[in-house]
């Protein structure tokens, strides 16, 4: 039932135009409050937290409860995140925390260090006697490891953690690391998810975006992974890189259509400060990115989505088209988006436990010497007040298209119609909202840019004013 709100938004408003051209800065919203608000200060927090046993519903953390918690207790569920980061070669949209000049044995010592970072985390109070619901292998690039050094990872994993109750593992892949020998051993270790790193059909496309495959590569890799059996096969396709066009876009949908994936992720171009782009625009004293502007990539998305509806695949979120939702979950992104503990380790990577957000040091080195003398290598921790999670929470639900608000009443203790009566005000002064019975969502068109509407339900010490 739609619960009657006042606000002081004209019932016709015109939103911000799109703004033509992509310029430098981060655009996609994926947590809150934004990182650019976690701080050193609050690591004391974070490890408060750990000597807490993790969230019962009826303590202040029930508000933590997800729909995953339905399953096998009413604990909060617990996934794990294990960060890889190294990569063949680094492509010059890449903002991630990467390395390319790793020798076998750096390696190893990194592995060495992630599993004694674990090995802390599992004595603690807050795992509570849980065991991971979901693991995530991202980076970076997974792939890079030897079949010996995953082993010798996910061994040790289970050892620490085991993983008989895992619901789903996967595994982010660059095609070109993929040998039939490899996919073996990466299907043998328990992935269930392999999500491949293609972005584009076209080898120059790929070539001067730097990527590091070639389309013959991805080919090969996706025919072996799908004889093997993986249960789940994701792609993430990226509309916008530098050269593209509307026929090459075209084809690479077309090809993508007829591998028929169990998912399909695909992004607009972002690019933010630490790109090789961002680079090449600086010497070049350039303020706009040599890439399509934002409405052609979001043009590009919806004429993905339509050719993948046409085939019977279904829009589920703003980045997102699934083959069949009854049976392709994504245990991850529920855990991750409906306020699960995700225990975090490797360098620069990102954690949630027991109410608190954590991101490690981003660098190697501090990284593994915090590990090697034994601390915990987290360098900024976040508090989020009870109304920023409940935020957070109904903005990434919308990034799914739509969100049941008796699910939140029931949750946080108060309607979102109520709690965020003025940016669902806005958006339906400009034509986004659905509001429907139980249901709040937005349209397609919407959809397509949720993450520039996402910034009128962030709290006015947390807005930039960037709109992209
Ligand atoms: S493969 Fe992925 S993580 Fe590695 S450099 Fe390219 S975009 Fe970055």
């Amino acid at each position: 039932m739609s619960v009657p709100v006042t606000t002081n938004v004209p019932a016709k408003a015109t939103a911000p135009p799109l703004r033509h051209e992509t310029t430098a800065g981060n655009y996609f919203v994926s947590n809150y409050p934004p990182f650019g608000f976690w701080n050193p200060e609050f690591v004391p927090d974070f490890q408060a937290a750990l000597e807490r046993p993790p969230a019962q519903p009826g303590t202040r953390n029930s508000e933590l409860e997800t729909p995953l918690t339905h399953h096998a207790s009413r604990i909060t569920p617990l996934g794990l995140y294990a960060h890889i980061p190294f990569c063949r070669k680094r492509c010059h949209f890449c903002y991630f925390k990467v390395y390319t000049d790793k020798d076998s044995s750096e390696v190893r010592g990194y592995l060495d260090a992630l599993l004694a970072e674990l090995t802390v985390y599992a004595s603690k109070p807050v795992i509570g006697g849980r065991k991971p619901r979901f693991i995530y292998f991202g980076g970076g690039t997974p792939s890079y490891l030897s079949p010996d050094q995953l082993r010798f990872l996910t061994d040790g994993m289970k050892r620490l953690l085991p993983w008989d109750e895992v619901e789903e593992v996967t595994f982010e892949a660059e095609p070109g690391t993929l040998t039939d020998h490899k996919l073996q051993a990466i299907r043998d270790l328990g992935v269930t998810r392999l999500s491949l790193g293609i972005e584009h059909f076209d080898d120059h496309i790929l070539e001067i975006n730097g990527r590091a495959h070639r389309s013959k590569e991805i080919a090969r890799a996706y025919a072996y992974a799908r004889e093997i059996g993986f249960p789940q096969i994701n792609i993430d396709l990226i509309a916008g890189m530098v050269e593209e066009t509307e026929d090459k876009w075209r084809e690479t949908v077309a090809k993508a259509v007829e591998m028929r994936p169990d998912s399909v992720t695909i992004y607009q171009m972002e690019v933010p400060f630490n790109t090789g782009i961002y680079q090449q625009m600086k010497a070049g004293g350039k303020l706009v990115a040599p890439v399509a502007d934002w409405e052609t990539k979001r043009a590009w998305v919806d004429y993905a989505y339509r050719e993948f509806e046409k085939v019977g695949y279904t829009v589920t979120s703003g980045t997102t088209v699934v083959r069949d939702p009854a049976k392709v979950k994504f245990v991850y992104r529920e855990g991750l988006f409906s306020g699960a503990d995700i225990l975090s380790v490797g360098v620069a990577s990102f954690g949630h436990l027991n109410g608190v957000h954590y991101q490690n040091h981003h660098e190697f080195q501090p990284y593994l010497d915090a590990v090697n003398a034994g601390k915990l290598p987290v360098y900024r921790a976040l508090r989020p007040a009870a109304d920023e999670l409940y935020l957070r929470e109904f903005m990434l639900g919308l990034k799914l298209g739509s969100v049941s608000a008796a699910h939140y009443t029931q949750k946080f203790g108060t309607d979102p119609r109520v709690q965020f009566a003025t940016p669902l005000a806005t958006l339906k002064a400009w034509g986004f909202l659905t509001d429907s019975g139980d249901r709040i969502g937005v349209t397609r068109e919407g959809l397509l840019q949720i993450d520039r509407l996402l910034h009128e339900f962030f709290k006015p010490e947390h807005k930039t004013g960037r709109y992209a």
